[in-house]
């Protein structure tokens, strides 16, 4: 959404990815707001939609058919997207605290994080029920019960506690398919034995009569006893117990009632209605804070009390855009009124549905026609989008209200771009940002960042040498704590690769010219990740350059230490025939990142692609030394099949790769096989002429992704044969859980290539 030749002047930070925020990522995606950086932060990239819930449970659907894709549909709507978990705000400061990275500044905030199960109530329910929300957990619960109830025989007590529409679409939709895959086993399906129980008199408490007695048909013709007025006090293992006394056997617990707001709210001073939820008034604002927003099931309007439910969430989105927008641009907001009558359409599991407006019911298999066809119609939105615009690129006006000092920054920032011309940082800047960092100290670091001077001066204990090295690159992704974790981990790969330890880094970047205040936040995000990393490789950072660009770029020079003796020292030069080849990580970065700037990755593949380029490979060098390693290099842009051209070379010998062993990162064969690949692509596949089966080999799915750029990829040795195993084994110990043998070390032949692909 932020255009490129337009300074960041404020940050709208979307806090959850509900039902209201997708809305509000469309809605920005299609209209940007010039000067406004959208953050969405999110504890889940793929969030659930709850009306196709039910029909995935059932089985109608796939996981990535009711899941809206944050990352995605954030990269669609040129927001940032941080997957994280908001543990609370700094008001004062104006930040959201995150569990794993930095407080994220925020000018105007929104929370759409929904509601949290209470069960802390009732004793047992915590250890022993599973609640409906969050989603995800749920899910890995379910897949888990549809496991054990397809792998083992005899009888499954199942008690769904909660009789609302949410309680009672889930226990019939997990009938039907627990029911289904008991038959297509050849089993009886009246193993199975399911319990509603409510706390209300009568199940759907909210809807009308002629509903409510639909349901009790459809519950009572499938064997579900219903047990009303029971509330539940007690839980254990393989029981819930009502207040009233009766109690029911059950093997599953399922929770799918009380549902409050976030403990953490509590701290936030944001007032709250009786349940927790965040008390907002018609322009969903918040009572407390003018600079706070908050929507969904999370939010109490204080002058319409609602039901929480999905549909009211997403009818939040559009005015809650428009407030967002209205709000940094300090215009008067608009108010809200929710329609008094809604339409549920509520589903029976069995691709039937009862239809529920007011006074109003009716029911059919044409009704859950009717819903799958609004279900799907509405997923569209958030998963087909039209052509990214080309105008989005160009510098248009701000609307935002600046003050003095901020206007003639903005101003300064886009002659700036304009000219494309480089230049410092303010040293204010700068050193506010560093300050709240802290690089590790080394007693070898003479002078370094504690004691900053024209240069850092490190001293070489006795008896070592010096590694040398140095790396650069422009941020592929838009976070920058995240994308300075993987810069220092990619540049920290050749230090550990040659069997070296870290000592001292020095840092180059370059910060989009913009506000001083956005341009500070920016440098200690993302060098609050890279220190992580180099804290973690007890590597201390002792200077750096920061300087003005059009792009976010980071890179490192790394010195390192080895013993002088040179012992310890892994080439890429000693490949010996009979070695086994080793690979530590996964390959595929290149062409899922280039497939998540067309919107053509899924998040989860993205999610990890990171995990992996934030994985160290120090303790992955130690242990390829360990074993003996002849010959050690880390993968970078060159891609597998460069590094092995760079290994066999001065090795003497040729080697056999063997395609299907590789360890390949989820989606890298779909991208690659949809011809998604690295603008590095072509210059690394000049490198084919070193194939002796080349011509054979092209057609392979594989084939693509040995020539795919890595960045921050893992380490690729040649080992000794016995010790091949036990390093695996070892590898896989210290987390690299991907590593693979994916070939073997042979004599050099008589064939000018050195490289022969295995295919099958
Ligand atoms: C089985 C079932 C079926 C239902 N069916 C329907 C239906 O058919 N129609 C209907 O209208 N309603 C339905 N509901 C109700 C509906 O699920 C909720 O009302 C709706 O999900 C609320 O939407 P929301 O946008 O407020 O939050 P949610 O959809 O719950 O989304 C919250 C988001 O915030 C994220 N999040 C939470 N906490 C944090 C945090 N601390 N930091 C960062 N991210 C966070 C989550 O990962 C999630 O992405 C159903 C409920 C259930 C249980």
């Amino acid at each position: 959404m932020q255009a490129p030749d337009q300074p960041v002047l404020r940050d709208i930070v979307l806090v959850g990815g509900g039902h209201s925020h997708v809305v509000v990522l469309k809605r920005f995606g299609m209209h940007p707001l010039p000067g406004v950086r959208l953050t969405v932060i999110c504890r889940d990239t793929h969030t659930p939609y709850s009306g196709m819930l039910p029909g995935y449970i059932a089985g109608h659907y796939s996981y990535d058919e009711v899941h809206i894709d944050l990352s995605r549909l954030a990269r669609f709507a040129g927001a940032r997207f941080f997957r994280d978990e908001a543990l609370g705000l700094d008001r004062d400061a104006g930040k959201v605290l995150c569990r794993n990275r930095p407080p994220v500044t925020y000018d105007t905030l929104s929370l759409n994080i929904g509601s949290t199960p209470q069960m802390a109530d009732v004793a047992g329910a915590s250890e022993h029920a599973v609640p409906v929300k969050p989603i995800n957990g749920f899910n890995v619960r379910w897949l888990q019960l549809l496991e054990r109830v397809r792998s083992q025989a005899g009888t499954t007590r199942i008690a769904v506690v909660g009789g609302g529409a949410g309680g009672v679409e889930l226990t019939l939709a997990m009938q039907y398919r627990l029911r289904n895959e008991l038959r297509t086993l050849g089993r009886n399906p009246d193993e199975l034995s399911f319990h509603l129980l409510t706390s209300n008199p009568v199940i759907l408490p909210t809807h009308n009569a002629s509903v409510r007695r639909a349901f009790e048909r459809v519950l009572a013709d499938r064997g579900v006893a219903v047990h009303c007025n029971a509330r539940v006090n007690k839980v254990s293992a393989t029981r819930v117990q009502t207040a009233g006394g009766a109690s029911v056997d059950a093997d599953e617990i399922v929770w799918v009632t009380r549902a409050g707001g976030a403990p953490w709210l509590r701290d936030t001073g944001l007032a709250l209605d009786a349940d927790g939820f965040i008390r907002v008034n018609d322009s969903l604002q918040t009572v407390t804070d003018p600079m706070v927003f908050a929507a969904g099931d999370i939010a109490s309007m204080i002058n319409y009390p609602l039901e929480k439910a999905g549909v009211f969430a997403v009818r939040q989105g559009r005015p809650l855009a428009e407030n967002l927008r209205r709000a940094v641009e300090g215009r008067a907001l608009e108010s809200y009124r929710p329609q008094s009558k809604w339409l549920a359409l509520i589903s029976t599991g069995d691709r039937y549905a009862v239809a529920s407006r007011g006074a109003l019911g009716f029911q059919g298999a044409w009704v859950w026609r009717w819903k799958d066809w609004i279900d799907r119609r509405f997923m569209r939105k958030f998963s087909q989008f039209p052509p990214m615009e080309a105008g989005r690129a160009v510098a248009t006006p701000s609307s935002i209200k600046l003050d003095q000092e901020e206007a003639a920054q903005a101003i300064s920032a886009v002659a700036m771009r304009c000219g494309g011309c480089g230049a410092k940082v303010g040293a204010t800047v700068l050193s506010r940002a560093l300050g709240a960092l802290h690089p590790v100290e080394r007693d070898d670091v003479l002078i370094g960042l504690h004691a900053p001077d024209d240069a850092a001066v490190v001293r070489v204990p006795p008896g070592k040498a010096m590694v040398h090295t140095v790396d650069f690159f422009r941020a592929f992704i838009d976070d920058p704590y995240i994308f300075g974790k993987v810069a220092a981990n990619h540049a920290l790969g050749d230090i550990f690769a040659m069997g070296a330890e870290a000592q001292s880094a020095t840092a180059i970047v370059t910060v989009p010219a913009g506000l001083e205040t956005k341009q500070e936040d920016l440098l200690f995000q993302m060098m609050s990740g890279a220190i992580k990393v180099l804290n973690e490789a007890n590597c201390a950072l002792v200077g750096g350059h920061t300087g003005e660009g059009k792009e976010l770029a980071l890179g490192f020079a790394v010195n390192g230490l080895i013993d002088e003796d040179m012992a310890a020292v892994m080439r890429k030069g000693g490949m010996r025939p009979g070695d086994v080849l080793i690979l530590t990580k996964p390959i595929g970065t290149g062409t899922l990142f280039a497939a998540h700037a067309l919107l053509e990755a899924r998040g989860r593949w993205i999610d990890a692609a990171l995990i992996s380029m934030c994985q160290s490979n120090r303790l992955g060098a130690q242990c390829l030394h360990e074993h003996g390693a002849t010959a050690c290099t880390d993968l970078t842009g060159f891609g597998l099949l460069g590094h092995l051209v760079e290994m066999t070379k001065p090795s003497g010998v040729d080697v056999e790769l063997d395609l299907a062993a590789l360890p390949v990162l989820e989606g890298a064969e779909d991208t690659s096989a949809a011809g998604i690949l690295s603008s590095l692509q072509p210059a690394n596949v000049r490198l084919r002429r070193a194939l002796r089966n080349q011509q054979e080999a092209s057609s392979h799915p594989r084939y693509a992704l040995i020539f795919d750029p890595q960045t921050a990829g893992g380490l690729l040795a040649s080992i000794p044969p016995a010790r091949a195993q036990s390093c695996l084994t070892a590898l896989r110990v210290l987390g690299y859980a991907h590593a693979a043998v994916i070939g073997r070390v042979l004599p050099q032949g008589d064939a000018l290539e050195p490289i022969q692909l295995k295919l099958d």
